[in-house]
């Protein structure tokens, strides 16, 4: 037995207009109730179109009772089953109207279906509408307009036209070398009529150039040909020029004997929507783009300006806040790790006159070659180098005494006395004098500063060019090595080139210098 039920597409399917007409008051009372009262559908008020409804009102044995069954609908049937129990249709009719009642029932929303039943022969096919109502006190009721389809419909075309596809089959029309070259629909449902804009009749052994004149240069009617010829069925998405405007069609292909059948359905709107979506995706995925990449050139703005901060501009080593900064913390480990530290306090001799002679150009030439020596020979992620301000640097010895710390001074002396600085106006010879102390390991940062200051002090007033170290006794001990070879540190070191940077490193730059 055939029987299909759906619960979408109705008003396309539906050949009655009755069907429409119902379905909309049901849909508008449903909207403003939110239930469908049975009264609107009582076959008594409804006149004439009573006799296509039947009306089923459920019993407590799970049965159905026909309230009313409609006399055009008893006279296809050739029996009136007013008043009798559903449960009187038995076997897959039977079946399948119960199943329509309760699914309408359980669902609340409207069924149209198709079935050919052996009960009334001459109808080749029945369409109905089952709408689910209530009455007065809530009880279900199920009002159902049925009527058979007219009797073209036979089972094929019936089925076709529930279909809301576009459905044709086509024979191919060969010539005499059996060359494909035009086709005749031998199937087409009301879809592709309607398609089309031919009546289904006009259609059927039309020529499908004449109905479709665009499908070879679309570059259908070969991929049309080819599933004939090949016997193997094709699917795929296409644009097709129709009225005026392309649409996308989703067709389907198979080989039918010498010809095939296609089923489309027109996409556009879907295709339209999956189209922006990609869009907006790729729009969403550039803007994302673009502002990681903005993220990251602040960041490394960012680092470079605070890296910045912690520079003097000029020779690029640690301004004096850094310094400090980085000497709090260098000492905060000495006292843990209970490890030695040392300072090296320096200030250029006579550099006021450096800057008379030579002039200010020739000052910061000097200051920067100074910078490269006193970096010379210290460790790059241990020791600190940075400049108080003019013509005064620090440099801070972790892990080394006062031993290693005057040698890296004396060492660094000597290369300041043996090194020349090119000017416009000649060569600029420069001395420093360095003042050495260590921490006693429980003095005050600024006590420390000034202990090596003071050291500094006394080298000044012995004549300059000389380290003086503060053994931390009353007299700082002068210690003056003129011409002596480089003393390694105490400690291990490395070999620390000299680098002033003006740039930063954008990542994992170090603090130090
Ligand atoms: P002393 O041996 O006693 O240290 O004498 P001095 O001339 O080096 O000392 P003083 O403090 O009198 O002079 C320091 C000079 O350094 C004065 C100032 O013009 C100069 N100066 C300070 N900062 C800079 C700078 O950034 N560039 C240049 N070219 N000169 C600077
Ligand atoms: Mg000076
Ligand atoms: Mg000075």
């Amino acid at each position: 037995m055939y029987r299909e039920i759906f619960e979408t597409g109705i008003e396309e399917r539906a050949q009655a207009p009755a069907v429409r007409h119902l379905l909309a008051r049901w849909q508008r009372l449903h909207e403003k109730l939110g239930f469908v009262p049975f009264a609107p559908f009582d076959p008594l008020e409804l006149g004439p179109a009573a006799d296509e409804m039947i009306v089923l009102v459920p019993m407590e044995d799970g049965d159905y009772l026909y309230a009313h069954y409609g006399k055009q609908v008893a006279s296809h049937v050739g029996l009136d089953m007013t008043g009798q129990r559903s449960s009187k249709f038995q076997g897959p009719i039977g079946d399948f109207f119960r199943e329509c009642n309760e699914r309408a029932i359980a669902s609340g929303t409207p069924l149209f279906t198709l079935h050919r039943s052996s009960f009334a022969a001459q109808v080749h096919l029945w369409e109905r509408l089952v709408l689910p109502c209530r009455d007065e006190d809530g009880t279900p009721i199920v009002v159902i307009f049925s009527r058979p389809r007219e009797l073209r419909d036979d089972l094929l075309s019936a089925i076709l036209d529930a279909s809301l596809d576009a459905i044709v089959a086509v024979r191919i029309i060969r010539d005499d070398e059996g060359k494909a070259l035009d086709g005749e629909f031998i199937v087409a449902n009301r879809r592709a009529a309607a398609f089309a804009d031919l009546p289904i009749e006009v259609m059927l052994g039309s020529r499908v150039m004449s109905v479709f004149p665009r499908l070879r240069e679309a570059g259908l009617w070969d991929k049309y040909v080819r599933v004939a010829e090949t016997h193997e069925p094709n699917e795929f998405v296409a644009p097709y020029r129709s009225k005026g405007e392309t649409r996308y069609f989703d067709i389907s292909v198979g080989p039918l004997a010498d010809g095939f059948m296609v089923t489309f359905a027109d996409v556009t709107d879907r295709k339209k929507a999956e189209d922006e979506a990609r869009l907006k995706q790729l729009e969403f995925a550039a803007a994302n783009e673009a502002l990681r990449a903005e993220i990251v050139r602040r960041q490394e703005l960012e680092q470079e300006l605070s890296w910045l901060a912690t520079r003097d501009s000029l020779t690029g080593i640690l301004n004096r806040r850094a310094l400090t900064d980085g000497l709090e913390k260098a000492l905060a480990l000495a006292g843990r790790y209970g490890h030695p530290l040392a300072l090296i306090a320096l200030d250029l001799d006579h550099f006021k006159r450096v800057n008379d002679h030579f002039g200010h150009a020739g000052g910061d030439a000097v200051l920067k070659a100074a910078v490269g020596i006193m970096c010379f020979g210290l460790r790059e992620d241990v020791d600190l180098v940075g400049r108080l301000g003019g013509e005064e640097f620090i440099a801070v010895l972790p892990h080394t005494g006062l031993t290693g710390a005057a040698a890296a001074a004396e060492r660094m002396r000597a290369a300041f006395a043996a090194t020349g600085v090119e000017s416009e106006h000649g060569l600029i010879s420069f001395t420093a004098s360095f003042g050495v102390a260590t921490w006693d390991g429980r003095e005050s940062m600024d006590r420390l500063l000034c202990r090596a200051d003071a050291a500094l002090y006394r080298a000044k007033a012995s004549g300059r060019n000389v380290v003086a170290v503060d053994e931390g006794g009353e007299d700082a001990l002068i210690v003056r090595v003129p011409d002596a070879a480089p003393v390694a540190p105490e400690d291990s070191v490395l070999p620390f080139a000299p680098r002033v940077r003006s740039r930063p490193r954008p990542r994992n730059r170090s603090d130090q210098v």
